[in-house]
């Protein structure tokens, strides 16, 4: 057991140096894990049933992973593979739940780390969902619709088995949005012979909840909001770079537009575009027929409104008040996060998964601007799809209204949590926060249920 003597960094890193060796190889499941074992060790040793339990030695194993062999045929008739995968982390207080990632850098170190936070992130929600995650290195972009469909098919073959309403219930992360939820729900639905709330995220016209297309990107506007609120300032007015331009991008444009802030910036792999005249809804919708119909480059943006093209580049050198990271993991580093500050910045809301490398974490943390952890700005998408399920369960669909009301409850008592566990004289550590937050429910639902 831990060393009482030692200093908590010492615990730590002791603890980290276990699960580097039985987890060799995945840098982002340990820069996932040192976060949160960073912050809630203080509150571990302070606690004898987390403490003598070897809590967190149980949390960072993951119950089940999945790992097969994806064959699809493409449209020159050649068989193709790729390896599909499903990381059923804890399930201490509901059903595996998270989304499903196509993207050629998908490996089992980055779906680790995502089913990790998403087993935090989830017992944030106040809604009962466990932590999973699957995907595949399969890269849908340059695919005809057809072959992505074969793609979708073949997954969910052998991905079926796996999961159900009520053991693991799947949804979209990057390279998987509505098109691929369809195809997928599609197939379970052939393959079982039932129609069941199996994932989340589908079309409104087979079970599929308003709002959640938007309620990531809104989720974390709102929870920005509830920072600032709570120093009493608003988003208003405020400068925002937001990175990205897929679904998350898009919808945190369009609530930082609703609520009279001003969005200057959109990016994706080639490049940002500076609009230092703000992203007005008319040029946002631009943009989603750009990203979503068309699937072309930001660059577009830049040559049709005659605004800044910044090649091969983040958004994070232009000045703002607030930064939205809203593209991929690692998109902020400690040189990044200082620039941001030194251009402005006193706020950062994570809409993407794990964005800021933990050099960044770290500058964000010491200066102690309002920095908002993805796990709790985040929460909005799956908090949603808690939402998609009870409807699907009852029958009964919800007004959008109603759906964006209790989305802006959620995100409310997210930071309500946040509050409680991280508040010291210094202001809110939301990081600390959220992870400890996070982590009481599941580890006192895991010591209930004993040694499983
Ligand atoms: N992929 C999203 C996330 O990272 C949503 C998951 C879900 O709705 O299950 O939280």
């Amino acid at each position: 057991m831990w060393d009482l003597d030692e200093s908590v960094g010492a615990i730590v890193d002791k603890f980290m140096v276990g699960l580097k060796r039985r987890n060799p190889g995945e840098p982002e499941f340990h820069q996932a894990v040192y976060e949160v074992a960073a912050s809630v060790m203080p509150y571990i040793l302070q606690h004898k049933q987390y403490r003598d339990a070897y809590i967190l030695e149980r949390m960072t194993e993951p119950d089940r992973i999945v790992s097969f062999r994806v064959c699809w045929e493409d449209d020159k008739g050649n068989i193709r593979a790729n390896r599909g995968y499903r990381v059923q982390f804890n399930n201490a207080i509901g059903p595996y739940k998270g989304g499903l990632r196509f993207h050629p850098s998908v490996n089992l170190s980055i779906l680790k780390f995502l089913g990790f936070e998403q087993t935090f992130k989830n017992s944030l929600t106040t809604l009962p969902m466990g932590g999973g995650k699957g995907g595949s290195d399969f890269n849908p972009k340059g695919k005809s619709e057809r072959e992505v469909m074969r793609f979708c098919q073949s997954f969910m073959t052998t991905l079926y088995s796996h999961i159900g309403a009520k053991r693991d219930v799947p949804a979209g992360d990057i390279g998987v949005g509505a098109r691929e939820i369809g195809y997928l729900f599609g197939q379970y639905k052939r393959l079982v012979n039932e129609f069941t709330g199996v994932l989340t995220g589908k079309g409104l016209a087979y079970g599929g909840s308003l709002i959640r297309p938007e309620a990531t990107g809104f989720g974390c506007v709102y929870f920005a909001n509830e920072m600032l609120k709570h120093k009493g300032e608003d988003i208003a007015g405020k400068v925002c770079a937001v990175s990205g331009s897929g679904n998350v991008a898009q919808f945190t444009v369009q609530k930082l537009i609703e609520l009279g802030a001003k969005p200057v910036t959109m990016s994706d792999s080639g490049g940002s575009i500076y609009d230092a005249d703000g992203i007005t809804q008319e040029k946002l919708e631009f943009v989603k027929d750009l990203k979503n119909n068309r699937r072309g480059r930001i660059k577009e943006y830049a040559d049709k409104f005659g605004c800044e093209y910044l090649e091969g580049q983040r958004p994070w050198g232009v000045k703002c008040d607030a930064a939205f990271p809203c593209a991929t993991q690692n998109e902020i580093n400690g040189e990044n996060a200082q620039s941001l500050m030194s251009n402005g910045c006193t706020l950062v809301s994570e809409g993407a998964n794990m964005p800021t490398n933990m050099d960044g974490v770290g500058v964000f943390v010491k200066s102690q601007i309002l920095y908002a952890p993805s796990k709790a700005a985040n929460a909005g998408g799956v908090a949603t799809s808690g939402l998609e399920m009870t409807q699907n369960a009852t029958g009964l669909p919800w007004s959008r209204e109603e759906v964006d009301q209790k989305l802006l409850g959620i995100m409310q008592n997210i930071h309500g949590q946040c509050v409680k566990y991280g508040e010291s004289g210094a202001g809110v550590d939301y990081v600390k926060g959220a992870n400890v937050a996070g982590f009481v429910k599941v580890a006192d639902a895991m010591l209930a249920h004993g040694a499983v």
